[in-house]
């Protein structure tokens, strides 16, 4: 085959594989689905569109909403199907992706894709943020740095934060924080980028807004950023049913700080119970997962299987060896991951 490019070469594909299980836990989705009265309106008000018209090019009112809604300037607002077209997108336009290692993996994939040089910096003792390590290495090109991070549930700092947003001003890079998992965390990072256009935010309907069915993220970035990124994405890209769930629940997001409040207490109560686990152990998380070291993750991850527990693996990462990732669920599902959970202790 000469039709595509060198580098596509020998592709890799993107790690997930489908597996059913009655309790699924795999891809840190929300236990519960957009509630009944928001998902009624927005069938209501799509049978209202006109589907043979295209959406607005840049999805417009959607970006007024987000703008009022987070005090952003409009212009720095792109929305996409999905956060990861989004990275895609920034990875197509960046001169170098620069990366942690672990972290997620759609940075590496699409650095890969784009075909962009990429360099990843290894996370330090504990999984902390190696800062003077990036600090050196940050010369440029786009910094993906997911906080709460992926997949390790840690928060990192904002003072290195701050140190690396002055950092990519220093050097014309541009830090981009990717905010999928903050409202588990309770945190708002885009204070930083209010001043500084080298710092940019990623964030996603996928997790606490409950849309991971839908495909929506969105950017917060500097006007002159958000329009590369723009220009990169194909025009009228984010499909006009997208945006009228996006719109409903814009108008109604009372929902998304109850779910996030919900996962926050069940993640506690799990993390707590699996420090009494005899050979497994829980880190710390800001998300809505727990990341949990096993002897043997090939063995656990089996022995949940069999139980109807569906896990992510993750020990094929370096730094994670024997590790598991588990969703935060239903309370009804996390019990029963606990359960089998301590059953492989005794196995
Ligand atoms: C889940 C997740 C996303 C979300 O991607 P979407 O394409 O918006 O679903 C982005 N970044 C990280 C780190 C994630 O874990």
């Amino acid at each position: 085959m000469r039709a595509f490019k060198a580098h596509l070469q020998g592709l890799t594909p993107y790690p997930y594989q489908k597996v059913e299980a009655p309790v699924k836990l795999d891809q840190n989705e929300s236990p519960f689905d957009l509630p009944e009265p928001l998902k009624e309106e927005a069938l209501r008000r799509m049978a209202r569109l006109p589907w043979n018209r295209y959406p607005e090019i840049h999805a417009e009112g959607l970006r007024r909403k987000l703008a009022a809604l987070t005090g952003w300037p409009e212009e720095g607002v792109v929305l996409a199907p999905g956060s990861n077209l989004l990275i895609l997108a920034l990875s197509l336009a960046a001169e170098e992706v620069l990366d942690l290692s672990p972290s997620f993996p759609h940075y590496a994939h699409a650095a890969r894709m784009a075909g962009t040089p990429y360099r990843a910096v290894p996370l330090g003792e504990g999984f902390a943020l190696p800062l003077e390590e990036l600090l050196q290495a940050f010369r440029g090109g786009v910094l993906f740095l997911p906080n709460p991070h992926a997949p390790t549930g840690t928060l990192y700092p904002e003072e290195a934060l701050r140190a690396l947003a002055q950092r990519a001003q220093e050097v014309g890079g541009l830090l981009l924080v990717d905010e999928a998992y903050r409202e588990f965390a309770g945190t708002d990072f885009s204070p930083l980028g209010r001043e500084n256009p080298h710092v940019a935010f990623l964030r996603t309907f996928s997790k606490a807004f409950a849309l991971g069915g839908v495909r929506a993220g969105y950017l917060l970035a500097a006007p002159e950023v958000a329009q590369v990124v723009r220009e990169v994405l194909p025009p009228f890209v984010l499909p006009a049913h997208t945006g009228t769930i996006l719109e409903v629940v814009l108008e109604n997001p009372g929902y998304v700080a109850e779910v996030a409040a919900y996962v926050r207490k069940e993640r506690e109560r799990v993390y707590g119970r699996l420090l009494a686990h005899p050979t497994w152990r829980p880190y710390p998380s800001h998300t809505n997962f727990l990341l949990v070291r096993t002897p043997d993750a090939e063995v656990a991850f089996r022995h949940l299987l069999a139980q109807g527990i569906l896990v992510r693996r993750q020990d094929r990462y370096p730094g994670l060896e024997g590790c598991l990732r588990v969703t935060i669920g239903l309370k009804e599902e996390m019990d029963a991951f606990l359960r089998a959970a301590f059953e492989v202790a005794y196995a």
